[in-house]
């Protein structure tokens, strides 16, 4: 009896270190074709975690994906106290107001970017998909009064910056949230984390009201980053992201889904400058994690340097792109 229970921790320990057993083979999530090809294999080079993950291209239709994958149950572990969208403001040590500065600035330029489609005010209801802590609801919420509801699988009910969300925990898609209700549903590096993206994009479109839209945001795999790092670019992010969207794919995905394009931008809120940085120091670690506390000290001089390039963001494809749509009703108001 003592023999076994301690064979089971030991094998409980042995699990505990090797995270990436729990794998599971997924259809292409747009076609649901098996057949594929190998693409690229990646470490977990953010936080250091061990393990080698596979990327694969759809043979039908061309989607990069990760395959196998872990499950949903195991993921969970590397949404962990250091991943950046979840972190306390105040961990930084003597550069926290210059982190707390770059958060607040990507809130703001996410703001810049809905309120092109959307006018915001006392009435209009946003939601935001995989909200993390919830600035960029608390920023909307200040500003404008409206009402603002976030999901994240994440329970993070404790925080203080959701105070005044309407937060859900869970699975997006299960959710019992009204149909039609939303001006405005945003996904910020939520769709290349989903375990099924076409079904969450058909929520999205059935949440929506006919004058509502639709604003995702993802790593742009046809982007110079990718071009540069290969397989140390931080779009892979693995085994977090499911799925690596260049542009096609993120379009035919959002249309697959019923939805209707509106505006395609070959950049997004988040600081293509993050992408370079990140995966400079990916190429030198080779899988040892990246030290954030460390590292906001060389950020905030690149930063400094890199300034010049930067102010091309929104016309050179360096990272990131940014899809808006609306569900696509036949008998919409002119
Ligand atoms: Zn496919």
């Amino acid at each position: 009896m003592t023999m076994t229970a301690t064979a089971l921790q030991v094998s409980e320990a042995v699990q505990s270190v090797r995270p990436v057993s729990k794998f599971e083979r997924v259809p292409c999530y747009y076609c649901e074709a098996t057949e594929s090809v190998p693409f690229l294999t990646a470490q977990d080079d953010l936080t250091g975690k061990p393990g080698t993950f596979s990327f694969i291209t759809c043979a039908r239709c061309g989607l990069r994906y990760q395959n196998p994958r872990l499950s949903i149950e195991h993921v969970k572990e590397f949404y962990d106290q250091e991943y950046i969208a979840h972190r306390k403001k105040t961990s930084w040590g003597p550069l926290t107001g210059f982190f707390n500065w770059v958060m607040d600035r990507h809130d703001r330029q996410k703001e810049k970017l809905v309120l092109r489609y959307v006018a915001l005010d006392r009435e209009s209801e946003v939601l935001d998909v995989g909200c993390a802590v919830g600035t960029f609801l608390q920023k909307v919420r200040a500003r404008y009064g409206a009402r603002v509801v976030g999901v994240d699988f994440k329970d993070l009910r404790g925080c203080a910056t959701l105070e005044g969300v309407e937060f859900h925990c869970g699975l997006f898609y299960e959710q019992p949230l009204e149909r039609e209700r939303f001006d405005a549903i945003t996904m910020w590096h939520f769709l290349e984390h989903d375990y099924d993206p076409v079904r969450t994009l058909q929520t999205a479109k059935s949440l929506l009201k006919s004058s509502g839209y639709l604003v995702i945001e993802v790593p742009r795999l046809d982007s110079l980053t990718f071009r540069l790092y290969g397989n140390r670019w931080p779009g892979l992010q693995a085994p977090q992201h499911t799925v690596l969207y260049d542009r096609e794919m993120l379009l035919r995905m959002v249309q697959k889904a019923g939805l209707e394009v509106v505006d395609y931008l070959p950049y997004g809120a988040f600081p293509a400058f993050f992408y370079f940085f990140a995966g400079a120091a990916f190429k030198l670690l080779k899988g040892k994690g990246l030290n954030l506390s460390k590292a906001i000290y060389p950020y905030f001089v690149g930063q400094i340097l890199f300034a010049p390039i930067l102010a091309f963001e929104k016309q050179l494809n360096f990272a990131m792109q940014t899809v808006v749509c609306r569900s696509c009703e036949k008998n919409r108001p002119v």
